[in-house]
């Protein structure tokens, strides 16, 4: 059986659903396929392993989808405070004061209600899939997986692992890192494999949810802990929370290899005294993290979008947030397209999405890097700098700020000066 759309979206994610629903909602006749099935969310089940801080820009874009109301009638989190400490033992430690090495983010400080939201991947991408679903224009085809891919005059066609076939003006690839679309289109990656890996534990704590999220840098990685809802009737007094240990895939082999009391004993002695107690763990998965950036964001009639296109660090949790300013930029140049009544693959259309998207995503990319190697690094120096930096991010509430409010995505561009200086930096031309 063959269908025909105007475009196909190839991944029912959180980035591919909100596109599908944002392009049918502008008219566009959409598929959306996902090999997984839909979604579903349980409110007495244990929270999805899978979370992720959602900024304010995407709060407000995907309120402009309608999800929004959708995701709080479900579960998220929303946090006003965010405290940040490097937690390197050294000799100069001891001669610089505790405080320079701790810095507190504030939304009022910021002028913002709150600095973002904590929420379960697969609340976020539920609501996505009932307002697509809502949506007369889309068709959402979940279970079937795509098997290839062809193009020849003005469509492409897609088929899936059911031999149905479905064709289209445009193919948007956003099927995620390992992207089979990307590769279908003969579209290449750079890829550079960080040293470090990332646990994620969902755990139960002692204590209400808070408004606040930590996050404390170690030479081998960060450690974050983020409150989640509360563990209602079955565990009164008890809350969830989701705690990310990034280390060397040696030490997260060692902490796989642990059973649940010890890998409690272990988390109780790595994070900070200060934190609530925890509990009991309920869940762990592991995770490799990469820098991958696809060397073109479009070929012929294929576009990418999201994790397809780029994944980055998760050490600041940017990832989907980028994945939806590709999916608003997509939305608004494909739309224009439509209004011109031109082909919505034309090379123009296409190249102005990649010219808007690939600069800003890369300075992201490279934001997280300079993150990662100023916190990774043990030498004296580069400590001192680095505890001088945050004393001076402390001491310099008007620049800190600003930074903090594009890390958050409050927002979407960061200070000129501080964008003067990664622009100089070699190698950010090659990302
Ligand atoms: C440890 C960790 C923590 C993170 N924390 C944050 C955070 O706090 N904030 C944040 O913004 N980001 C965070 N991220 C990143 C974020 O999870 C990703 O950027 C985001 O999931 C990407 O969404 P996506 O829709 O582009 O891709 P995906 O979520 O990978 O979705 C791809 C979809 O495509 C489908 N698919 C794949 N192949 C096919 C195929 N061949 N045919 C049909 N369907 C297919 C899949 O089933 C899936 O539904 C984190 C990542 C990690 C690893």
């Amino acid at each position: 059986m063959t269908q025909a759309f105007d475009i196909l979206v190839v991944g029912a994610g959180m980035v591919g659903a909100a596109l599908a629903t944002g392009l049918g909602q502008n008219g566009f006749r959409v598929a959306v396929v996902d090999r997984a099935p839909a979604p579903r969310f349980d409110p007495a089940t244990t929270p999805d392993i899978r979370v992720s801080a959602l900024s304010a820009g995407s709060e407000r874009y995907l309120q402009s989808l309608g999800a929004w109301d959708h995701i709080t009638r479900m579960r998220a989190t929303p946090y006003r405070r965010l405290a940040v400490w490097d937690e390197t033992r050294h000799p100069l430690t001891d001669l610089i004061p505790r405080k320079l090495a701790e810095v507190q983010f504030d939304a009022n400080e910021l002028g913002a209600a709150h600095l973002g939201h904590i929420v379960e991947n697969s609340v976020t991408q539920q609501a996505l899939w009932q307002t697509a679903e809502a949506c007369p224009q889309v068709t959402l085809i979940q279970g079937h997986g795509v098997s290839s891919l062809t193009q020849a005059g003005n469509s492409a066609t897609v088929t899936l692992d059911d031999g149905s076939e479905l064709v289209a003006s445009l193919v948007i690839g956003a099927d995620g890192a390992q992207s089979r679309i990307r590769d279908l289109a003969g579209i290449g990656i750079t890829r550079n494999q960080y040293d470090q890996q990332a646990m994620v534990i969902s755990v139960r704590y002692q204590g209400a949810v808070d408004d606040i999220t930590w996050q404390g840098f170690h030479p081998s990685g960060p450690r974050a802990f983020l409150p989640l809802h509360s563990a209602g009737a079955a565990h009164p007094g008890e809350s969830w929370a989701s705690l990310v240990w990034y280390d060397s895939p040696d030490e997260l082999a060692r902490l796989k290899a642990l059973d649940d009391s010890e890998l409690m004993a272990a988390l109780q002695s790595a994070f900070p005294a200060c934190l609530p107690m925890l509990t009991h763990i309920d869940h762990r998965a592991s995770f490799p993290i990469a820098r991958q950036h696809a060397r073109h964001y479009h070929s012929g009639r294929v576009v990418l979008a999201g994790d397809s296109a780029h994944t980055i660090n998760p050490l600041a949790g940017q990832g989907v947030n980028l994945g939806f300013q590709d999916a608003q930029a997509l939305q608004a140049i494909l739309r224009e397209a439509k209004r011109a009544g031109d082909d919505l693959a034309a090379p123009e259309w296409l190249e102005r999405y990649e010219r808007q998207r690939r600069p800003a995503n890369r300075r992201m990319m490279l934001t997280m890097d300079m993150f990662y190697h100023l916190f990774s690094n043990r030498i004296p120096p580069v400590h001192l700098v680095r505890n001088l930096g945050l004393g001076a991010a402390r001491a310099l509430p008007v620049a800190r700020n600003r930074v903090a409010r594009y890390a958050m995505g409050i927002d979407e561009e960061l200070p000129p000066v501080v964008r003067q200086i990664t622009a100089r930096i070699p190698g950010l031309s090659q990302l």
